[in-house]
């Protein structure tokens, strides 16, 4: 059942079926993901000095907050279509809640591998309303993706983290989205890198854009990943890896040749940034945009200020950059790194007055 306007949005496969493995047959399982709104932010690029344009890609407005929702919408679906009946997959959160959410919609069993004690509480909190079972891992994401890459496809179970290769399909309709809110491809995109499948997937839609002589340019791919976590910079698995950027806290990353592929052929770069320079772009997009995005999404704005630095952003070039995921996910995070406080005041104007400083 879709709404009765045509033109009302009713998700990502039915917008771009034609660039999807769908058919006929494919039952659609989605809960109207994708339309995400490309946010300006000049008052960020003023205060950082930049004479150029900066959009944001604001994915934590998908129905479960993260941009795992478009990839989630066809695995989910193409789950149903050769009639699973468990879908399962390793999670640093987002994963999991938007698994969990899906699968109960096309009345699915899920469970969710999480690193045990190292997760969101706003992701688990998701990942338990939609009753999925969830196993605590006693160990990283990288041992819980091990464990479900040897349990392997079978008729009855699914795996859908992005090493399920319809993620990374659905995914790359959030290049498309771009292209089409901007009316050209951008000039660099920056995003953070973790299991390095959103880097891949925005490539890939990029190109296809490109391919088909939707856009006439594709831009510069510019992924960031935590200094503590980042094995496609450093050259190396990491073993125990560590950021506050718990998105990204991965030191194995699935699709890892193919982001150094997509960083390769499109001029752009991976690099690394501390978790100093996230925690400060945390707080100053939520400052000075009055957008809320969670800890990893502030990796690209770090590293979009260092390239600003740097000289490396031309004049008048066109930028955009994802934000994968709000910033209600991580609460305790907020809480615990904002620089505001609550302010008692007696309830009287006097007082109040006083305390507003006039
Ligand atoms: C999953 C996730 C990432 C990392 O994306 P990859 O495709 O694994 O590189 C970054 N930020 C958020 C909020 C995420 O949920």
């Amino acid at each position: 059942m879709t709404p009765t306007n045509p033109n009302a949005w009713s998700g990502i496969i039915r917008r771009y079926a034609e660039f999807l493995p769908v058919s006929e047959k494919t039952p659609i399982v989605s809960l109207c993901e994708g339309n995400t709104p490309l946010i300006p932010a000049p008052n960020f690029v003023r205060i950082i000095g930049g004479n150029f344009r900066l959009f944001l890609k604001y994915e934590g407005l998908n129905p479960t907050a993260s941009f795992k929702d478009r990839g989630m919408s066809l695995a989910i679906s193409k789950a149903c279509e050769k009639d699973a009946r468990i879908v399962i997959c390793a999670s640093t959160g987002n994963t999991s809640a938007s698994a969990a959410a899906y699968a109960a919609r096309a009345r699915l069993q899920c469970a969710v591998l999480l690193p045990h004690g190292n997760i969101a509480m706003g992701k688990l909190s998701q990942a338990m309303a939609h009753n999925a079972l969830i196993i605590g891992i006693e160990g990283n994401f990288d041992d819980a993706l091990r464990l479900v890459r040897e349990l392997g496809n079978t008729a009855k179970l699914e795996i859908v983290n992005s090493i399920n290769p319809v993620r990374i399909e659905g995914q790359k309709t959030a290049a498309f989205e771009i292209c089409d809110q901007l009316g050209q491809a951008p000039d660099f995109h920056f995003l953070p890198v973790g299991n390095a499948g959103n880097i891949t997937a925005y490539w890939r839609g990029f190109e296809e854009y490109h391919e088909r002589k939707l856009t006439d340019r594709r831009p510069k791919m510019c992924g960031y990943q935590a200094a503590g976590a980042a094995p496609i910079v450093d050259g190396h698995p990491i073993e125990n890896p560590e950021t506050i950027a718990t998105a990204i806290r991965i030191g194995n990353p699935a699709s890892w040749q193919s982001a150094v592929a997509a960083a390769e052929a499109s001029e752009g770069w991976i690099e690394k940034v501390t978790d100093e320079a996230i925690e400060n772009a945390y707080r100053l997009i939520a400052h000075s945009e009055g957008v809320f995005a969670e800890p990893a999404c502030a990796a690209p704005l770090a590293g979009l200020i260092r390239c600003h630095e740097a000289g490396r952003i031309p004049e008048a070039s066109t930028v955009t950059l994802t934000l994968t995921g709000h910033g209600l996910k991580d609460c305790d995070f907020a809480l615990q790194h904002s620089e505001s406080s609550i302010v008692p005041v007696k309830p009287n104007a006097a007082d109040l007055l006083k305390a507003l400083g006039l």
